[in-house]
């Protein structure tokens, strides 16, 4: 079984078209969230989401850009953009993203997988570091592979011989379509996170995706893929849509 992991699409649609048009064949797709926000499509991205049919996770920004919750918590920018959001949405999107079940969810379809925007206890906690997500691992009742988003930062964390280690996907090029794969082992615990499709902040401006793949219970991997997506284009809406300029120059630096 092969699954398509997309999060962070955060209303730019050129980055998740680059994804989804290099994405390897899949049996599924499962999307960790934040699906509008900062940038400047969030109707198309919606659609196209919802043409796919897949199970959705609600983040934070989907909350807010659906009224569900207040934009104090949000910086002036992203304030700013989730109220241009709010009045840009078609009424349609704007239910459906209030209707977005909240995490951890855990298909049936996909045992011992479990999926969250933020991290197993709480839909807006960043997982950062090795203290967050070494409470995240010892946790009781939690699956031992957890895909998260959020944090817009590729990678994850691995639990091995009581250690809390970080997983770094490496790029030797920087440049083009470049992929990087980890074998799981099993007993072992996983945070993975496919990073994000459309404002990624690992100082890489590419657009990031991952695919989980298992052949039940002897063996799973996870690819990472970072690829460049048509990002003038991106900026461009922005701007036309009297956004922030700051959060079209942030796509180039990927930060
Ligand atoms: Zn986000």
């Amino acid at each position: 079984m092969r699954l398509l992991l997309l999060s962070d699409i955060h209303a730019n649609i050129e980055a998740l078209e680059a994804c989804l048009a290099e994405a390897p064949a899949h049996d599924r797709v499962m999307n960790l969230g934040d699906l509008v926000g900062y940038n400047a499509s969030p109707n198309e991205v919606c659609e196209r989401v919802r043409a796919m049919g897949c199970p959705v996770v609600r983040g934070n920004h989907d909350r807010a850009c659906s009224g569900l919750s207040s934009l104090s918590e949000f910086n002036v920018v992203a304030a700013m953009s989730a109220r241009w959001t709010q009045i840009t949405l078609q009424p349609d999107h704007l239910d459906w993203l209030r209707n977005l079940p909240r995490g951890p969810l855990r298909p049936e379809e996909f045992p011992g997988l479990e999926f969250v925007h933020g991290s197993p206890r709480d839909e807006d906690e960043y997982v950062l570091n090795n203290a967050t997500a070494g409470v995240d691992f010892h946790l009781p009742g939690h699956a031992d592979r957890i895909f998260f988003g959020h944090t817009h930062l590729q990678g994850g964390f691995l639990y091995r011989n009581e250690k809390t280690q970080p997983i770094l996907p490496q790029y030797p090029s920087g440049e083009g379509v470049e992929v990087c794969r980890i074998m799981l082992t099993p007993g072992e615990r996983y945070l993975i996170n496919p990073g994000s499709v459309g404002q990624p902040r690992d100082n890489d401006w590419r657009a990031a995706f991952a695919v989980y793949e298992t052949n039940g219970d002897t063996a799973d991997n996870v690819t990472y893929y970072r690829v460049p997506y048509d990002v003038g284009q991106a900026q461009s809406r922005i701007l036309a849509a009297n956004l922030p300029e700051r959060l079209a120059t942030r796509l180039k630096l990927g930060r």
